[in-house]
């Protein structure tokens, strides 16, 4: 065999999906009834874009798999709540939400390629793996370098005194949900719970959902479109495929000509969908004036800390805070003239 055709297996060997026991409930108190069952070796898939490229790199390594797109509740699109087996393709072609959410369906069109998103459901979206250059590599590369904090590790490579990890939330649409103040519904074995978008997400990179383990992410309520606007943008290196190294979501309430209340989110800078809070006090009672733009603008730049984890050099993806940040807010403004 040549060396090439011998690389190409040994790559792909390393990139086999381990065996496991995959279930298919059709109701919600099964897929918790076969979660319970399965104790910690079992996990939820949906459309398995994330958690399959996992296993086969050994981050996640459930022993039972659980699907939920068997559950016809999940893929339900009822006002302007949507179940969370809802596919990206599906949302993003949804009529009604392309006129009253169109920045919920612009960010996830502009989730990696048509095929995944055919596959990646919302839910999956709303609750990706963090990502970081030390972690999303195969397993025989992390052991080469000892492992690290996130999985099979002590250390953390991209801040190596640190006691946490630092991978980085990498969701195109969970910035949007934090800004426009969505709400998530979810079920686990104590019953259902509502919890707002913003506290859904930890900044940690281990532990960055707040949800337990168990739960299952049923459904997202959208505010109804009503008075505000929002906008998202994003920074990648590919205009397809790769995940975002900078997005930021702007949402204002219109009172009138003037701005009630604004948020900035970002994704890609932190663990979590980080809100910029001094952002959106910029913006108030303002008209979306160029200088507000501008204050804003360094507002959601002077926080954001972007560490060396993901593609490009860290200082210029700070600097593209601001520069994304201006031109989310301009469009925003465009759109009201
Ligand atoms: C090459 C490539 C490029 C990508 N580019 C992007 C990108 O640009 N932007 C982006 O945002 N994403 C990107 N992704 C990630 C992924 O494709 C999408 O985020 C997708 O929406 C994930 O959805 P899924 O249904 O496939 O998730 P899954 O893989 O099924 O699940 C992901 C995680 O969520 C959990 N989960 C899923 N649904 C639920 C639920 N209802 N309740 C509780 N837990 C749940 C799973 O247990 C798992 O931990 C990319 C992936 C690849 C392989
Ligand atoms: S931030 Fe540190 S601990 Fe987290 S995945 Fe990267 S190297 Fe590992």
């Amino acid at each position: 065999m040549g060396e090439r055709s011998k690389r190409c297996r040994d790559n792909a060997e390393m990139l086999r999906l381990p065996s496991f026991r995959y279930l298919e409930p059709r109701t919600l108190n099964e897929a918790l009834r076969m979660r319970a069952e399965a104790g910690p070796d079992g996990m939820y898939v949906a459309g398995g874009t994330d958690l399959y490229p996992n296993m086969k790199r050994r981050h996640q390594e459930p022993k039972t798999v659980i699907s939920l797109m068997g559950i016809a509740e999940l893929r339900k699109v009822e006002g302007w709540k949507i179940g969370t087996c809802v596919t990206l393709s599906d949302l993003s072609h949804l009529p009604s939400f392309r006129r009253s959410h169109p920045a919920v369906v612009h960010a996830a069109e502009l989730v990696s390629t048509p095929l995944l998103r055919n596959m990646g459901t919302l839910g999956g979206n709303l609750c990706l793996d963090t990502r970081c250059n030390y972690y999303n590599q195969t397993y025989e590369w992390r052991k080469a370098i000892d492992f690290c904090m996130k999985k099979d590790g002590e250390i953390c490579w991209v801040a190596p005194s640190s006691p946490r990890c630092w991978a980085v939330s990498s969701s195109d649409v969970a910035p949007v949900m934090v800004a426009l103040g969505a709400e998530y519904r979810l079920l686990g074995p104590g019953g259902e719970r509502l919890v707002p978008a913003g506290r859904f997400y930890h900044n940690d990179g281990i532990n960055y959902l707040t949800k337990q383990s168990d739960e299952i992410l049923t459904g997202v309520q959208l505010p109804p479109p009503d008075g505000w606007d929002a906008v998202y943008h994003k920074l990648r290196r590919r205009g397809s495929f790769d995940f975002p190294v900078l997005g930021v979501a702007a949402w204002v309430r219109w009172d009138g000509p003037t701005v009630a209340e604004a948020r900035i989110v970002l994704g890609g800078v932190a663990s979590w969908p980080q809100e910029m809070p001094e952002a959106g006090l910029a913006l108030r009672g303002t008209r979306l004036e160029p200088e507000a733009i501008t204050r804003a603008a360094e507002a959601a730049y002077r926080p954001a800390k972007p560490l060396d984890n993901t593609d490009f050099e860290l200082s210029w993806r700070k600097q593209m805070t601001r520069v994304y940040a201006t031109r989310a807010l301009e469009e925003l403004r465009a759109r009201r003239a």
